[in-house]
Parts: C-alpha cells; structure tokens; sequence
C-alpha cells in the first residue's frame, strides 16, 4: 500500500512539475507579443508625508491583462520575463512610461517623484545609467523626480559591478531606495556600501504589527537605523489606521498601502490626487 501510495504520490509530483513548466512556456510566448499587442498598463499607488498626510509620490505598478488568460500578477510574470530576457524591453517600457506620467503631472501642478521597480537583471546592464539619463532628458523629467527601487538580489550578482551603476545613477541625482527592506540577508552590507536614500519596510512586517510584539520591534529598530544613517523610511502594505498610528508612534516619515489606495490607473490616481489636494487644502 505504501509503495502504491508512494508512487501515485510521485505521479502528482511530476504532473505538477509539468504544469508549472506548461504554464512557463506559455507565458514567455504570452509575452512576448504583450507590448505590441498593448496588454500591458502601469498603475501608480499613491506614497504619503507622515506629518501632513501629503500626497509625496507615486509608485508603478506594471499590470498585464491577457485576452484569453486573464490578468496576470507581476508577482506570476515578472520572475518569468527575467527568466527569459524580456524584462529588459519590458523595464525600458516601464520606466519610459511612468517618467512620461510624471512630466504630464508636473505640468498639471502636481510635483510627485515617482518611483519605478527595477529588477536585478536591469541593475546588471552596466548602460543602465546611461539608458536612464536618455529617458529623463527625452521626457523632460528632472532625475530629483525619479526614485528606482532595487531589491537586496541587486547585489548578488556582481557586487562591485552594482555599486558602480549606482554611483553612476547617484551622480546623476536619481534616487535609490530598497525594496522590501528586511527579507534579504544582504540588507546591512547593502546599506554600507550603495547610495541609497530611502528603505521600504516590507508589508510582512507592518501586516501583524498591532499584534506582534517582534514585528513592532523590529519596525521600530528598522527606523532608529535609517535615522541614525540619514535614510528616509516608508511602510508597505498599511491597510488600517490603528497599523498607521503604531508607525507613527516609531517614527516613519512615509506610508503607502490600502488604507490609502490600492494602485490605480492614471486617471483614477489624477482625480485621487485633486481630491486629496482638496481635502488637504480644507482641513489645513
Ligand atoms: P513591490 O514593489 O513590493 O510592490 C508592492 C506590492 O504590494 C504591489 O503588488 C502592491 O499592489 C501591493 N500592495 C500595496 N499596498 C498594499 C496593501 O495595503 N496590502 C497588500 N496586501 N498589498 C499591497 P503588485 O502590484 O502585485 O506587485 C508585486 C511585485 O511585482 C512588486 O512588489 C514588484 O516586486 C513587482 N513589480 C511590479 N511592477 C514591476 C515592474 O514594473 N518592474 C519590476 N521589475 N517589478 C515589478
Ligand atoms: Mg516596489
Ligand atoms: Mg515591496
Ligand atoms: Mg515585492
């Protein structure tokens, strides 16, 4: 029995083996035509001052809506176009778009910086930094107004090669901030040696924070660390306003979460932002 129990378990193993690899495929071929075929879109999520409640940034969110699939989650697609190389035309894409959005923003009087995700393969192109001069100076955007966010695997790669594109991207006044900080082992070693300006405490650790004695304390020494170090933090993931009042009470100077807004399409996050202003404008 155990031997038969053994070997259909076996089965169900490689099956599921196979369905993974079936569902790969057919996502690098899904995506490979996704950006002629204008699947792709970008929703922004709206980054608030501590103090005032002012609307201080925006972050894109690339989203894919395939015709036959469904939508696709970048968390699903994202590791697959690295996989395959796509995710540098797909970043290119990415970055030109939400630097355009900022400039159009700008325009209409609302002075956001916008911060764009870049994956670990992109950090390796050592014309990264050039590539992102040419998309500033093209779109009209001051690089003060663009944020990148790395993940600590930036580093993983080559090291040395990391810290020079990022000197050369600090050089050029954008500003570095990392992601999901706290869920790599590379967090301290990160923050020695690379120019970064802003940590992004991740959502695992805000989501139990009203009931987790550890996550709260490890929330409170994340920020006495960027303070001593001069580095800008903000919370991931903030859905209630009781989550928000224990950050407040430690300190961190930015919030970005549901509780806010979910991510939204330009023109939603336009009206949001007016709203906002107004609201501001009233109460202060
Ligand atoms: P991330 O950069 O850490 O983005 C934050 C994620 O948390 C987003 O998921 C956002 O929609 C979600 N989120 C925001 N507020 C809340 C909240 O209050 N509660 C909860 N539960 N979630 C919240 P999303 O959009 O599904 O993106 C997932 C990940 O995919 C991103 O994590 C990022 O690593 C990656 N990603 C998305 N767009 C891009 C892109 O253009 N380029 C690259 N390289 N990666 C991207
Ligand atoms: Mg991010
Ligand atoms: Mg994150
Ligand atoms: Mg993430």
């Amino acid at each position: 029995l155990a031997k038969k129990a053994g070997r259909s378990c076996y089965r169900f193993y490689t099956a599921a083996i196979q369905q993974k690899a079936t569902r790969h495929l057919q996502l690098v071929n899904a995506l490979r035509t996704a950006l002629d075929q204008q699947q792709l879109s970008i929703h922004y999520q709206p980054q608030l001052a501590m103090t005032d409640g002012r609307l201080v940034g925006a972050e894109a969110l690339l989203r894919w809506n395939h015709p036959e699939l469904g939508s696709i989650s970048p968390g699903e697609f994202i590791p697959v176009a690295e996989d395959c190389g796509l995710i540098l035309q797909l970043g290119e894409w990415v970055l030109r778009q939400a630097v355009r959005q900022a400039r159009q923003w700008r325009d209409q009087g609302l002075a956001l910086v916008m911060a764009v995700n870049l994956s670990a393969v992109q950090f390796r192109q050592a014309d990264l930094p050039a590539l992102v001069a040419r998309i500033l100076q093209e779109e009209g955007l001051p690089a003060s107004c663009l944020e990148l966010e790395l993940t600590e695997g930036v580093a993983m790669y080559d090291p040395q090669q990391a810290i020079a594109v990022m000197n050369a991207l600090h050089e050029q006044g954008v500003r570095m901030s990392i992601d999901d900080f706290g869920t790599g082992y590379s967090s301290l070693n990160l923050l020695k040696q690379f120019r970064v300006y802003k940590l992004k405490i991740d959502q695992t650790f805000v989501r139990d924070i009203e009931t987790d004695p550890e996550d709260s304390a490890l929330v409170a020494a994340i920020i006495h660390m960027a303070d001593s170090l001069g580095l800008l933090t903000i919370a991931e993931g903030v859905e209630t306003a009781a989550q928000l009042e224990i950050l407040r009470s430690h300190g961190c100077k930015e919030l970005q979460g549901y509780w806010f807004s979910r991510p939204l399409p330009a023109a939603e996050f336009t009206a949001y932002a007016r709203q906002h202003q107004a609201t501001a404008s009233a109460s202060g």
